[in-house]
């Protein structure tokens, strides 16, 4: 018979280097949500988010990316993902995503978080629940992955808890579909990709030592996406806001250690009744 597929898997060595760069991006991303402020523009928050990384010993990984300069990616309102920083000023209300990554020693990570600019009561309460939505269900894939589990039951996972979520308010969500996640370690993107929401495949068995980023993103409106003349941004079709969260995780046969939270995930893992299962060297 065929063997199954299985994911690669890192080593514990590993596994705590990757952790050091996926805490890098954790505090890098909680420096921009403390800054980030009405009157500010995205280049603004690169800038810090650059300078907070090199200070740390990491290098911003996004300027790895063959064409890319930047540290981050800044997705505003109907801007899905891949933003380029710029002059554009940000202004209470807006919608902000910020996608962050940086490689310590060669071993990388990669997280995003979704905000409003001027808090969440600056927002609608279309916004709020967009992101929070987002959120969920950025959770119920990352506690969907364990040890022998299929690796395409995180985009199920994904998918389910949106569509509950739209159930619930009463509204009918756009899950994107043009993007995936990623295996990550020695480089940010590896193989294999990882569908944020449901497909026909089950993919590869989840290996112990396994490492992925898991990111959906999601839409008010329509899923439909478009990039814009600059070839980097994605925008929804309808112009509908859209929200993207991501984190790099550790699976291994104890449990889960999401390795750019700053706690590692333990407090969304063990309300959700998974195993936080940090690795000590
Ligand atoms: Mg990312
Ligand atoms: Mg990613």
């Amino acid at each position: 018979m065929f063997g199954r597929r299985q994911t690669p898997g890192k080593t514990t060595e590993q596994v705590l280097l990757m952790r050091t760069a996926g805490l890098l991006v954790g505090q890098t991303l909680e420096l921009l949500e403390r800054e980030c402020r009405d009157g500010l523009t995205t280049l603004d928050l690169d800038v810090l988010a650059e300078d907070f990384i090199r200070a740390h010993g990491g290098i911003p990984n996004f300027q790895l990316v063959p064409g890319y300069s930047h540290t981050l990616c800044t997705s505003v309102n109907d801007e899905i993902v891949h933003g380029i920083p710029g002059g554009r000023v940000l202004r209470d209300g807006d919608l902000l995503s910020i996608d962050c990554g940086a490689d310590v020693d060669g071993w990388n990570g990669d997280a995003a978080v979704s905000l409003v600019v001027g808090g969440p009561d600056a927002g609608t309460d279309a916004d709020r629940q967009l992101i929070a939505t987002t959120q969920d269900g950025m959770w119920a894939g990352i506690t969907a992955l364990a040890v022998g589990a299929r690796l395409y039951a995180v985009g199920d996972a994904v998918e389910a808890s949106i569509i509950a979520s739209g159930e619930a308010q009463g509204h009918d969500y756009g899950i994107v579909e043009d993007y995936v996640g990623h295996g990550i370690g020695r480089t940010m993107h590896e193989d294999p990709q990882i569908p944020n929401y449901g497909v026909r495949d089950r993919g590869p068995v989840v290996r112990s030592g396994f490492t992925g980023a898991i990111e959906p993103m999601v839409t008010w409106g329509s899923a439909d996406s478009r990039v814009l003349a600059d070839d980097w941004t994605v925008v929804t079709t309808d112009g509908s806001r859209a929200a993207h969260w991501e984190n790099s995780v550790a699976v291994t046969d104890s449990g889960l250690w999401v390795l750019t939270a700053l706690d590692g995930g333990r407090a969304r893992l063990e309300a959700a009744g998974a195993a936080y299962a940090p690795l000590a060297g």
